[in-house]
């Protein structure tokens, strides 16, 4: 018996029915594909592809200062990423969507510690990854003098004395090395090279703010960045302490206190400064302030035409630095501004 076809009408039916649905499965897949793409970098999908021809290891640095430094160490075996954007201030860094999905893809986490990222948020991701590193407190081991207080709080800013950022090299080493002991050999290789290269940049620029008159190297910014510099660039006798001041505390909030003001103000008259150093990162006003009070008192202040980068690698235009431009950039804007001062 010759089994009776279907009539044309219904074949049309089924036909258009499952092209409607492919069409609509075909729409569905790129609507979340769209969402995916919203939801998370495309850097990020790059990094965490699961499927990645890429066996390099996933590095995750908390800032783009320490991705600077441990790309340099790792260099073809590393993929890192860093967790903040060049422009943003590391202080006050809370998680945002996507941030869990990198903890979780990265065989190793780099960050400063020393109170840098100490959102209740970043902190608890940092304190429970399996291979998580602080560099402040791996230079710290090394020698507990290295490491600054200032007013009963440590000071984070480590990366801003460049001899001291160089002894954080042989532990990122170490960290690579135990994660990927294939690379053990590159990675001393490259520490080494790395080394080298902060050591001449160091000498270059104590060089040249030590060919500052004594008399002139007194630095004022906005926040509490800036004391390790002191230490290694600025020092006259031991006395580094005084060679810095700034009206805001270790991390930057734009609330100044009459007692910071008056402070500031004192340290003014006393080393005969007039010229003020605003930080790339941090609000300008504390220091606008401080000029405005100055000039109703007669004293002549101004601030420089240049702001620093203190904890970012970006400088006023937001135009991306490494490491090195940064603290090439802040030596030469210093030593400009002091030479016509
Ligand atoms: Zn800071």
């Amino acid at each position: 018996m010759i089994k009776e076809a279907a009539p044309t009408s219904k074949i049309h039916r089924h036909s258009l029915i499952n092209g409607m649905r492919y069409l609509f499965s075909v729409l569905a897949l790129f609507y979340l594909t769209l969402l995916g793409c919203q939801n998370s970098s495309f850097r990020l999908e790059e990094w965490a592809a699961p499927n990645s021809q890429n066996s390099k290891v996933k590095v995750l640095c908390t800032t783009p200062i320490i991705d600077d430094l441990v790309s340099r160490i790792g260099g073809e075996r590393i993929d890192s990423l860093s967790l903040m954007d060049r422009t943003i201030d590391p202080h006050s860094y809370e998680l945002v969507k996507g941030d869990d999905e990198k903890f979780l893809v990265a065989k190793i986490v780099f960050y400063n510690g020393l109170g840098l990222e100490h959102t209740a948020s970043l902190r608890g991701k940092l304190e429970t990854h399996p291979h998580a590193m602080a560099l402040g407190d791996a230079i710290r081991s090394q020698n507990a003098s290295f490491i600054l207080q200032n007013n009963g709080q440590v000071d984070p800013h480590i990366w801003l004395d460049v001899s001291l950022w160089e002894k954080a090299v042989d532990p990122v080493v170490a960290m690579l090395s135990s994660i990927d002991p294939e690379g053990t050999d590159y990675y001393a290789t490259q520490g080494l090279q790395v080394k080298k290269e902060l050591l001449k940049l160091d000498a270059w620029m104590e060089e040249k703010l030590q060919s500052i008159p004594s008399e002139k190297r007194y630095l004022v910014t906005s926040h509490d960045a800036f004391n390790y510099f002191a230490r290694r660039y600025l020092h006259h006798e031991n006395a580094w302490k005084d060679r810095f001041c700034a009206p805001e505390g270790l991390a930057p909030d734009g609330q100044i206190s009459f007692q910071d003001l008056q402070r500031v103000l004192d340290y003014l008259q006393k080393n005969q400064v007039s010229i003020l150093f605003s930080e790339a990162n941090v609000s300008h006003d504390s220091l606008r302030k401080i000029v405005d009070i100055c000039r109703l008192k007669g004293m002549s202040v101004q601030m420089a035409p240049r702001s620093l980068c203190s904890d970012t690698l970006a400088d006023t235009d937001a135009k991306s630095l490494t490491y090195e431009e940064m603290m090439k950039y802040n030596t030469s804007l210093l030593c400009e501004a002091w030479k016509t001062e």
